[in-house]
């Protein structure tokens, strides 16, 4: 019975297909996943989660390179080796209804300058109103940054039990990456486009010396 259970997965439901492909499409055609790096998923329903493949190029996803996780049994075999970081984040709110995971060059380079401080600082702007909860410039928002680790599903349980209630809806690994999430996959987008512009923002102020 357990083990029917246990097989007994949700086919991806053509929506959930067509949000995924997108989502990283976007991601793609700005560079923010370079060679088959990032990854993308989408809740299906309670328990399942879609999610990217390992190693394939994000710019052109196929249904077929897409993969059910039971978020209530062990990872299956295949799966991109950051699933855990996806996985913990759905099974931690249950209002998360996609995640987004980027190596953009400024989130690489920001989490490694500000890795002891463990948050990028980003202050006073108008694009701080793009994440949900936020209503004014007059802001400052702390994008968590955490130590990177092989060890995924550790990492992953280290991450959650550091973020705070209702987070800003993201964080970065130091010297790997940017990780968005949203109620749904719109959101999830505007989040990952508004953290990646506030740290190219960052980024190029401090290039400035500002
Ligand atoms: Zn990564």
């Amino acid at each position: 019975m357990v083990l029917r259970m246990a097989l007994h997965l949700p086919t991806i439901p053509n929506d959930c297909i067509g949000e995924i492909v997108s989502i990283a499409a976007f991601a793609a055609a700005r560079g923010w996943v370079p060679a088959t790096s990032g990854n993308f998923s989408r809740r299906i329903d309670a328990r399942h989660i879609a999610i990217t493949r390992s190693g394939i190029d994000k710019g052109s996803i196929r249904a077929d390179d897409l993969i059910v996780v039971d978020l209530a049994a062990a990872l299956p075999p295949g799966v991109s080796a950051e699933a855990p970081l996806h996985a913990e984040r759905y099974r931690a709110d249950a209002s998360v209804g996609a995640v987004a995971h980027v190596h953009t060059i400024a989130a690489t380079v920001l989490s490694r300058a500000d890795a002891s401080r463990g948050h990028v600082l980003l202050d006073g702007f108008e694009m701080h109103k793009v994440l949900d909860g936020i209503t004014t410039h007059e802001s400052t928002v702390r994008l968590p940054i955490f130590a990177n680790d092989q060890d995924t599903q550790a990492l992953a349980q280290r991450v959650e039990a550091a973020l705070p209630p209702n987070p800003v809806p993201g964080y970065l690994l130091s010297g790997h990456g940017l990780y968005a999430w949203g109620a749904t996959a719109a959101d999830t987008r505007r989040h990952l486009e508004g953290l990646q512009f506030l740290l190219q923002c960052a980024l190029e102020e401090r290039r400035l010396g500002q």
